[in-house]
């Protein structure tokens, strides 16, 4: 029962050859896949990442950033359990009096029960995505002006799928613009953002290529879910090439939600018309890691040009 933590090496994935030197010196391993602790310098190109994308914040957007949790009743609302109920994480606590809590864990290390056995759910889930929360926060405010919000938010992000690749966590960060308002606003928003992140990618000097993307639904109806956000062109990537055939990885996404969000919690435009939204969700480990495969372990070497753009 009580089991000795051993951290193994982070680096049995198929791109671990071609990356093993870096993510050693990048990262801890703590144990369990996609769960790393990051050193100083790495977190320096992070907060050279998030300057960056400071300074390229759509011209009056209101700036929000949330905590790692979320009311489990907000993401039940929000679709999100019936879209990806398998890369949901949700918090639990021991439940019950202190004597009860207490027994508990004593029998855990008297090697008669484990302790998850007394765990109650309760009322909160780790956010999976940072632009969730935004839009039960603008349908309390009441109608949308037609010209439209524009948010500037952030959050640490947990998604259920352990995996040893260089860039797919359990736990990261993302960084994400949002609109909500009339659908040719959303619309239009979409666009401009998706050419925001591919002014980021220059200013980092990645090379990339953009495509028409699908989420990673659940279920039976997954297939023509992703067909259909394919074939409406809801969702582009920005991916950049890593060592090895044919493979890339997503830096950025840029979504246009239609009138989901506007529905689902009663968002009305003051012309009368449902809102419609979209969003930049932005892959703030996977943008540094990008920016470290790029120009190698040592951020002072890299290009004069990338080095300003950061601020190191
Ligand atoms: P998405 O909403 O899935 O399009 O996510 C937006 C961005 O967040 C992606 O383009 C990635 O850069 C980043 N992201 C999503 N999932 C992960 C993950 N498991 N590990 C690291 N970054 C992620
Ligand atoms: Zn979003």
């Amino acid at each position: 029962m009580t089991e000795t933590l051993r951290v193994t090496p982070d680096d049995a994935g198929p791109d671990a050859d071609s990356y093993a030197e870096l993510r050693a010196r990048l990262f801890i391993p703590l144990g369990v896949a996609g769960v790393r602790a990051s050193m100083g310098v790495f977190e320096d190109v992070i907060d050279g990442v998030n300057r960056l994308v400071t300074s390229l914040r759509p011209l009056g957007a209101e700036v929000m950033r949330f905590p790692p949790v979320l009311p489990r009743a907000m993401l039940e609302k929000s679709g999100y359990l019936r879209s990806f109920p398998h890369q949901l994480g949700c918090l639990c606590s021991l439940g019950g009096s202190e004597r009860e809590i207490g027994l508990q864990v004593e029998r855990f290390y008297a090697g008669e029960a484990d302790w998850t056995d007394g765990l109650e759910t309760g009322d909160l889930v780790l956010s999976p995505a940072a632009c969730l929360p935004v839009y039960p926060l603008v349908a309390a405010r009441g109608e949308v002006p037609e010209t439209g919000l524009r948010f500037d938010v952030s959050g640490a992000c947990f998604r259920r799928e352990p995996s040893q690749e260089f860039g797919r966590l359990q736990s990261f960060r993302q960084r994400e613009f949002v609109f909500v308002g009339a659908k040719e606003g959303a619309a239009a928003f979409r666009d401009e953002v998706l050419q925001l992140g591919q002014s980021m990618a220059d200013a980092l000097d990645l090379p990339h290529r953009v495509v028409s993307a699908s989420d990673p639904f659940f279920g039976r109806a997954s297939r023509v879910l992703a067909l259909l956000q394919k074939q409406k062109t809801l969702k582009y990537e920005l991916q950049v090439p890593l060592a090895g055939e044919d493979t890339w990885m997503a830096c950025l996404s840029a979504n246009y939600h239609e009138d989901h969000y506007g529905q689902t919690w009663d968002i009305r435009v003051d012309t009368g018309e449902v809102a419609h939204s979209a969003c930049l969700g932005l892959g703030i480990d996977r943008l540094a890691i990008a920016a470290f495969i790029r120009h190698g372990a040592e951020p002072a070497t890299w290009p004069a040009s990338v080095r300003t753009r950061l601020g190191l």
